[in-house]
């Protein structure tokens, strides 16, 4: 949709809520599935918002020292399949391991090809729609009970889930407050 860039809601280079350790976390930019009570509407549209080229995005991954990981998450990352694709397919060689939030089942992702391409370069993944009557404050990486977690690698695997909330708070470099996570009260 737009060539090489990947179109980005959010950049947080340095979190430790959305997966094992301090990860590299990537809010795609749209999202058609609309979940009822999704708290993230603001990545709905498919328009573009901060286009990134992906070589670009690799090397500011890279930059990134003492990470564990990258975690994409939006938006729907698995609506923008043939830029993640050679993102996933280019880090493969490195050390980070990677988390993808998706709101499809996986019922649903059997039936597409290229985001079974993407999934085989996945650790760790979240996947299912949030539903708003399902949802549980004190669950570990997802808001609904539904949404599952399914280790695709050898290289995590159930022991390191401790159900609980996670909220983070960043400081930007204007002194703004980013709050990440799913808070008790949204
Ligand atoms: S899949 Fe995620 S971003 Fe998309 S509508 Fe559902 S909760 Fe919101």
């Amino acid at each position: 949709m737009f060539g090489t860039c990947l179109n980005i809601a959010h950049i947080q280079p340095s979190s430790q809520i959305y997966g094992p350790g301090d990860r590299f976390v990537i809010w795609l930019q749209g999202c058609t599935l609309a979940c009822k009570g999704c708290w993230n509407t603001a990545m709905w549209p498919h328009k573009a918002n901060q286009l990134i080229e992906r070589e670009e995005l690799i090397k500011e991954i890279i930059a990134e020292r003492d990470i564990a990981g990258i975690t994409l998450l939006g938006g729907e990352p698995l609506q923008q399949t043939n830029n993640l694709y050679w993102l996933l397919e280019s880090l493969s060689e490195s050390s980070l391991d990677v988390m993808l939030y998706t709101g499809y089942e996986l019922t649903e992702l059997a039936s597409m090809p290229v985001a079974q391409q993407v999934l085989a370069h996945v650790d760790i993944l979240v996947a299912g729609r949030y539903r708003e009557e399902l949802r549980n404050p004190s669950l570990l990486w997802r808001g609904s009970t539904n949404q599952k977690i399914h280790f695709l690698s050898p290289k995590y695997d159930r022991t390191i889930i401790k159900e609980c909330n996670q909220v983070e708070i960043h400081i930007d470099e204007f002194g703004g407050l980013v709050e990440l996570g799913y808070p008790e009260e949204c």
